[in-house]
C-alpha cells in the first residue's frame, strides 16, 4: 500500500497553527504530553494482557518509555511498548479531535490572555503540542492486537500522510525533527530536567540511554510518611496537569475488611469544567497497580467531583468489565469510606490556625468548592448531614467579607433571637440593598447572605439546626416587636387604604398588609410562606423554565411619611394622585427585589408623577 495524503480536520489545523506560529514561554509541556500518552498506552496494554494471551510481544524489557536523542540530526524519539495503533486508529486519533474540551480550548486560546501550555494541559489537546517544537513528526506504531504497522507523518501544515509499514514489536515510536529554535530538546540535560519537573512520579520507567530518569514508583502504595510534600505535589501536578500544588492531600491505606491504598487531592482552584455535564470526574482506579479506569466516577459522589487522585484496590477482580466494577459492593464500600475520610480531612483543614498572612486555606477551599458541599447537603442530609453542617460557611450582613460557620452564627445570636435568618439574592450587593434587612439591622440581628444558585435548593434542605429554625427574612408574616420610642409616631390607617390598593394591584399581589420588617422603606414585597421565592423564580426563568409567578404580598410601613400621606390622599378622595403614587410604590418594591417585568411602564408612571409635581410647584411659588 502506498502513502495516502489526508487533510487535518479544520479544528485540528486551527490548533496546529496556534502551536506552530505563536511563541510560548513554556514549550516543555510537549514532552509531558507525549510521555503521558505513552504511559496511557502501557496501562492499556497491561489491562488488555489480563484477558488476551496472544498480544504482539513488546520490544524491550522492562516495558517502559524510552527517549532517544541525536543532537546532530536534531531528533528526539519517544518510544513505548504500549497498545499501539492500527492505521485506522492513527487516522482517527491523530487527525481529528474527539475531545469535547478542545473547542473550549480553541475559544479560550483565541481570547488570548491565557497561558497556552497551561491551557493545553487543562484541555487535554496533548499530542499536537509536539508541533510547538518539531518541524516534522513521524509516528510509527503497531497495535498489540496484531495486524500490520502504520507510519504517520506530518509537518503540521494542513496535511498528514499514512501508510502501512513494517514494525516487529507492538507499541509506538514517535520521532520529532526539532525546529532550529528547539535544539535544546535533543540534549540530555534538558530532558532530565523536564522529566524531573513534569513526569518524575509516573509509575512507568522513563529510560534515557541505560538510565532510568524518573522514580517509576507507585507512590500511593508507599507509606504516607515515606512521601514528601514535594513528591506528592509533583505527582499531583503530573497527573492533573495542574500548575499549582494541591490544597489538600489525603493519603492512607486500609487493610480490613478490604485492602486498598488511597492518595487523593483537593485542587486549589475550580477546574474550568466543574459544571460541564460531560466533564471527566472521579479518581483513577487501579487494581493491584493495573489501571482499570482513568476516571472512576462511581468512587465518589457527584458533589465531590473536584477530588483528584488514585485508589488502588487489592480486592477488585481484574478480569471484569468496567461496567461491572461500578456495581461491585467493593466499590460502594470504598466510596463510603472515601467520603467520610474526605469530610474529616476537610474538617481538619477548617480547624487549622489562620496563617500569618494570606487567606485561610479553608476559605480558599470554600470559595472554590463550597457550593458543591451545599449540593452534597441537599442530596445526603439524612446520611451525612451531621458531618457536612460543620463544614458549611456563609457570608453574613454584619461580617463583611468574612465567612462564618452556622455554629459561629448561633453563638453570636443576641438574646431574643431564636431563629437563624437568611436572605437569598443574586449578589451580595443586591442582598445588602434589600429593604427586608431594615428591621434586622435595627435589632442587630445578623443575616446569612446566600448568593450561590444552589442555595435556593440548599435552604429547602436546611430547615433547622439543632432545633433552631432556619428561615428566610423575605418570607411569610413576621412578628417583630416594635421599638417603644416609635410608638408615638403618626401611623397610616390601612383599614380603607389596604383594600383599595389590593383592588388596584389586581392579581399582581396576593395581599396588602402592614409590615414589621421596615424602618426606612415605604413598602416591600414578601414571599409566601410556601411556594416559589422571587429569587428562585428568577433562576428558573434564566434557565428557560416555565414558572408560575411567585405569590407575593406587599407589606407597607405604616410609619413611613409616604404611606401616611397616601392614606390621607386616598381618604380625601384624590383618586388620580393616589393611584400614581400607589403604582410607583409597587414598582419600587419590584425593582428592588429584581422581579419587575415591565421597567418601561415605570418610566411612564414616573413621568406622569414628575409632571404633576412640577405643575404643583409652578403654581404655588415658594414663600418669599
Ligand atoms: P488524549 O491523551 O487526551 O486522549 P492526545 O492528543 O494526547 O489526547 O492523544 C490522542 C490519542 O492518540 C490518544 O487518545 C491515543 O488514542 C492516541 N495516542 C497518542 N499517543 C499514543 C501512543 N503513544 N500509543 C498509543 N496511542 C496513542
Ligand atoms: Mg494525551
Amino acid at each position: 500500500m502506498s502513502a495516502q495524503q489526508h487533510g487535518f480536520k479544520a479544528e485540528v489545523q486551527q490548533l496546529l497553527d496556534l502551536m506552530i506560529h505563536a511563541v510560548y514561554s513554556n514549550r516543555d509541556v510537549f514532552l509531558r504530553e507525549l510521555v503521558s500518552n505513552a504511559a496511557d498506552a502501557l496501562d492499556k496494554v497491561r489491562f488488555l494482557g489480563l484477558t488476551h494471551d496472544d498480544l504482539v510481544p513488546a520490544g524491550h524489557d522492562p516495558a517502559g518509555i524510552r527517549l532517544e536523542i541525536d543532537a546532530e540530526a536534531r531528533t528526539l524519539v519517544v518510544e513505548d511498548d504500549g497498545v499501539g495503533m492500527t492505521l485506522d486508529e492513527a487516522v482517527e486519533n491523530l487527525g481529528t479531535i474527539a475531545h469535547s474540551g478542545t473547542k473550549a480550548f480553541l475559544a479560550r486560546a483565541k481570547e488570548g490572555g491565557g497561558d497556552l501550555p497551561k491551557l493545553i494541559g487543562q484541555f487535554g489537546v496533548g499530542f499536537y503540542a509536539c508541533f510547538m517544537v518539531a518541524e516534522q513528526v513521524v509516528v510509527e506504531s503497531r497495535s498489540a492486537s496484531g495486524g500490520p504497522g502504520v507510519r504517520w507523518s506530518s509537518k503540521g501544515d494542513g496535511t498528514y500522510e499514512v501508510e502501512e509499514a513494517d514494525k516487529e514489536h507492538r507499541g509506538t515510536r514517535i520521532t520529532l525533527t526539532l525546529r532550529e529554535d528547539a535544539a535544546e530538546y535533543a540534549e540530555e540535560a534538558t530532558l532530565r530536567r523536564i522529566v524531573r519537573e513534569h513526569s518524575a512520579y509516573l509509575a512507568w520507567p522513563i529510560l534515557l540511554g541505560d538510565a532510568t530518569i524518573n522514580t517509576a514508583r507507585a507512590i500511593w502504595a508507599l507509606q504516607p510518611s515515606e512521601v514528601t510534600d514535594e513528591e506528592a505535589n509533583a505527582f499531583y501536578r503530573m497527573q492533573t496537569f495542574d500548575f499549582e500544588d494541591p490544597l489538600l492531600r489525603v493519603h492512607f491505606h486500609v487493610d480490613t475488611p478490604l485492602q486498598y491504598s488511597v492518595l487523593l487531592f483537593v485542587p486549589r482552584a475550580r477546574p474550568f469544567d466543574l459544571y460541564h455535564p460531560d466533564a471527566a470526574k472521579g479518581p483513577r482506579l487501579y487494581a493491584r497497580r493495573v489501571l482499570i479506569e482513568e476516571h472512576a466516577s462511581s468512587l465518589l459522589p457527584d458533589w465531590l467531583r473536584f477530588v483528584r487522585g488514585v485508589v488502588d484496590s487489592e480486592d477488585i477482580p481484574l478480569n471484569v468489565s468496567r461496567e461491572m466494577v461500578q456495581k461491585t459492593p467493593i466499590v460502594r464500600s470504598i466510596r463510603d469510606a472515601l467520603v467520610k475520610r474526605l469530610l474529616k480531612e476537610l474538617g481538619r483543614l477548617a480547624d487549622q490556625d489562620a496563617p500569618e498572612e494570606g487567606e485561610h486555606p479553608y476559605t480558599t477551599f470554600w470559595k472554590a468548592f463550597g457550593a458543591l458541599l451545599k449540593e452534597g447537603y441537599f442530596h445526603e442530609r439524612t446520611s451525612l448531614g451531621d458531618r457536612l453542617l460543620p463544614l458549611l460557611r456563609f457570608g453574613t450582613v454584619q461580617q463583611g467579607d468574612a465567612l462564618v460557620s452556622l455554629d459561629a452564627y448561633r453563638k453570636a445570636m443576641p438574646l431574643g433571637q431564636d431563629t437563624i435568618w437568611y436572605l437569598t439574592a443574586p449578589s451580595r450587593e443586591a442582598a445588602l440593598a434589600s429593604p427586608h434587612l431594615e428591621a434586622f439591622r435595627k435589632k442587630g440581628w445578623d443575616v446569612l447572605v446566600l448568593t450561590d444558585p444552589v442555595d435556593e435548593w440548599f435552604v429547602q434542605a436546611l430547615t433547622e439546626v439543632d432545633d433552631v429554625p432556619v428561615k428566610a427574612i423575605s418570607r411569610g408574616e413576621l412578628e417583630l416587636d416594635e421599638d417603644e420610642a416609635d410608638e408615638a409616631a403618626p401611623k397610616a390607617d390601612l383599614s380603607e387604604l389596604a383594600p383599595w390598593l389590593q383592588e388596584l394591584y389586581g392579581g399582581a399581589v396576593h395581599a396588602v398588609r402592614p409590615s414589621s420588617r421596615l424602618t426606612d422603606s415605604p413598602a416591600v414585597l414578601v414571599d409566601a410562606e410556601d411556594g416559589v421565592s422571587a429569587h428562585m423564580e428568577r433562576i428558573l426563568r434564566q434557565a428557560n423554565q416555565e414558572v408560575p409567578a411567585a405569590k407575593r404580598s406587599l407589606e407597607l410601613n405604616v410609619k413611613h411619611p409616604l404611606i401616611v400621606d397616601l392614606a390621607t390622599l386616598h381618604a380625601r378622595g384624590a383618586g388620580a394622585e393616589a393611584e400614581t403614587i400607589a403604582r410607583l410604590i409597587l414598582d419600587e418594591a419590584k425593582l428592588l427585589d429584581g422581579s419587575h417585568e415591565d421597567p418601561t411602564g415605570v418610566g411612564r408612571r414616573l413621568q406622569d408623577l414628575l409632571q404633576r409635581a412640577a405643575r404643583q410647584w409652578a403654581e404655588t411659588p415658594p414663600p418669599a
